[in-house]
Order: C-alpha cells, then sequence, then structure tokens
C-alpha cells in the first residue's frame, strides 16, 4: 500500500488510522527505520539538573507559579557522577535538562559542566542541552565548551495554539529565532510536541509533522501530552481526547515521522510509558533509534515531575540501565552501546 504524506489532509488521514490501516503505517514505519538507521538504540542518560525555571508554561508542573514544587539544583559532584556511570556503563551520550535560567551564574555553570564532562570522558560523550531559551552567545559558549546537541521542544507549531499554552510574554517567534540560532552554530537541532493538547485538532498534529521536516530537524522529541494538576491547563481536561486517543495518535504520529524524516534521530518518550507500560517498546518498533535513561540521582526525580504518573521515579541507575536494555531487546533493537549515535541527517547535510 502506498502512503501519500505530502499535504496536512494526506497526513491527517493517516493520524486517524485505526485496525489494520494503522498496522500497515506502523509497519512501513519499521522498515524504513531499519533501513535507514538500522536497529540500534542510542542510550542518553538524562540528568535532571535543575526545577528552577523562571517561565510559566501553563502546561508544566515545574512552571515557576507552582508553588508547591520543592525547588532543587544538583551539585557539580552529583552531575559529574551521573555522567561517569553514563561512561562506565557505555552509554555514548548523556542529556542535560531544566528549567529555564539565563543569569550568568547558571550559564556558566552549565558550562563548567560541559567542560568537565568533555575533560574526564576524553571527548567520548556526546553532550546534548535541554535548557530553553537563551541569547546566541549563551549558546555559542556551550558549544565551545564542547556540547554536540540542542533540544528546544516548540510544543505546538500553530502560533495561535501556542498563545493559548503560555503566559502573554513567552514569544512563539523567540522560540523559532533560538532554533535558528543554534543551527548557524552547527549544533544537531532537535525540537518537538505535545501530541493530545485540549483544542489541539488532528491537523494541526500532521501541521506540526510537516513544520519538522521544513525546520530540516536532526532529531526530534515527541509524545503524548498528560495532566499536570498544579498546572492552569488541568481546568481545561474535559477537552483533552482520552488516554487510549493520545496514545494511538502519537503512535501513528511518530510513524509519519519516520517515514517523512527517514534519517533523522527519534526518541522514544517517557511520557508514552505512562500511559502503556509497553508504550516504549512500541515507539522503539515503530521509529525511534534514541532512549534516554534517567540518570538524576533518585532522591531528586519525584521534584523533577513535569506531568501526573510520571514513571522511573524511583530505580537506581543500575536499574534504570537493566530496564532500558530489556525494553530495547523486547522491541527487537540492539543497545548502541559506547557509541554516540548522532543525526545521520545531520551527518549527511554537514557531508555535502
Ligand atoms: S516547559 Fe520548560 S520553560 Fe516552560 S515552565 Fe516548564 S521547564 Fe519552564
Amino acid at each position: 500500500m502506498k502512503i501519500c504524506l505530502e499535504t496536512i489532509e494526506e497526513i491527517s488521514r493517516w493520524l486517524r488510522a485505526t485496525g489494520k490501516e494503522a498496522e500497515e503505517l506502523r509497519r512501513q514505519a519499521h522498515e524504513t527505520k531499519l533501513r535507514t538507521v538500522g536497529g540500534k538504540v542510542y542510550l542518553r542518560g538524562l540528568i535532571e539538573f535543575s526545577n528552577i525555571c523562571r517561565k510559566n508554561c501553563f502546561y508544566c508542573g515545574i512552571r515557576c507559579g507552582n508553588a508547591a514544587v520543592n525547588r532543587y539544583t544538583l551539585s557539580r559532584q552529583e552531575v559529574l557522577s551521573s555522567a561517569r556511570f553514563a561512561c562506565r556503563e557505555g552509554f555514548g551520550s548523556v542529556v542535560i535538562q531544566a528549567g529555564e535560567r539565563s543569569d550568568e551564574a547558571f550559564v556558566s555553570e552549565i558550562e563548567a559542566l560541559v567542560e568537565a564532562m568533555m575533560q574526564e570522558s576524553h571527548g567520548q560523550l556526546g553532550i546534548t542541552l535541554s535548557l530553553g531559551e537563551q541569547t546566541p552567545r549563551t549558546y555559542a559558549r556551550w558549544k565551545k565548551a564542547g556540547a554536540l546537541r540542542y533540544l528546544l521542544r516548540i510544543e505546538t507549531s500553530d502560533a495561535g495554539l501556542y498563545a493559548g499554552l503560555h503566559p502573554s510574554d513567552h514569544s512563539f517567534h523567540q522560540r523559532l529565532s533560538c532554533i535558528s540560532s543554534l543551527r548557524e552554530l552547527g549544533y544537531q537541532v532537535g525540537s518537538g510536541i505535545m501530541i493530545g493538547l485540549p483544542g489541539q485538532s488532528v491537523e494541526q498534529v500532521a501541521a506540526d509533522l510537516l513544520f519538522f521536516k521544513a525546520m530540516d530537524l536532526d532529531m526530534v522529541g515527541m509524545g503524548p501530552y498528560i495532566e499536570h494538576r498544579q498546572t492552569p491547563l488541568w481546568a481545561q481536561r474535559h477537552k483533552v481526547p482520552s488516554l487510549q486517543e493520545r496514545y494511538d495518535l502519537s503512535l501513528n504520529a511518530w510513524a509519519v515521522l519516520r517515514l517523512l524524516m527517514p534519517d533523522i534521530n527519534i526518541a522514544a518518550s517517557t511520557a508514552i510509558g505512562s500511559i502503556s507500560p509497553k508504550g516504549r517498546q512500541e515507539v522503539l518498533y515503530t521509529a525511534a533509534n534514541v532512549i534516554m535513561p534517567n540518570l538524576t540521582p533518585y532522591t531528586r526525580r519525584k521534584e523533577y515531575f513535569l506531568y501526573e504518573n510520571k514513571i522511573c521515579l524511583k530505580e537506581s541507575h543500575e536499574d534504570s540501565k537493566a530496564n532500558i536494555e530489556r525494553l530495547i531487546l523486547e522491541a527487537g533493537g540492539e543497545p548502541g552501546y559506547f557509541e554516540q549515535g548522532n543525526s545521520l541527517h545531520f551527518f549527511y547535510k554537514t557531508q555535502k
């Protein structure tokens, strides 16, 4: 069966696929994945550095307006200890993620952490940052320190929907401008969306997938929207599709994404695993070639609580590794130990 994915209408039709059609979509995505990026799944040890954030996104559990959050920032030793575990166990990469801050103390601490991880790993560790909107100068400092990739999720490519998810001083266009700066600086650039937001149509998700292609991204981290009760969006939970509908739509979206962008890196999000215990295996089978075992000290994990039912809150680093290895194997993949697993799309683009 030929799957055409050129227009919003064609993509929307496949996003709505059920039964045999959904199976066919996911089968073709799986074959495309094996043919392009192969069966390896690369590990990015996730270190949630700090839950302090200057922003107030309406969907996010660690927004600055949530007074119920116990705020923390990991010490340099805590971060380096997690990075050492990643190196020792053969994770080719780590992701440093945090709420958004742009003060000099934060910027220079990230710079020092990246330098220290590069030095200790003799440049072997691939470092991804996910630290929100920053100035081009800050992005350049972190790149010079050794960061390789940057993930800045747009959450939705629809400016109107974006405005409904954020306070008026959060700018959609600023976010686009940050993505452009990251690209100009030579990062492997990733973005992503939430699927099943209140008021979001299937056509808007289709447009998001075309947006990723138009932006020529090197990697995508997306997943289902899951509510958090201490956020303003909780009041709109009656407008959100059921968990099963969000699950099915997300899986179809991952499959379409792999068909649209065959050589990018795609992450299997933790959020899909919060809906179903088999969620991440299904995404790995269908489309994803990256997964992020949580290496945040587990005494802190419950404080990086972005949405309800977040999984992996109590695992030790060792359990985290064992569980991820098991689910990669269950999905028919092979863990890509001791490899950075850089985006092939980025490689091809920069070889031209
Ligand atoms: S989504 Fe990111 S920027 Fe927005 S409040 Fe949460 S951590 Fe801060």
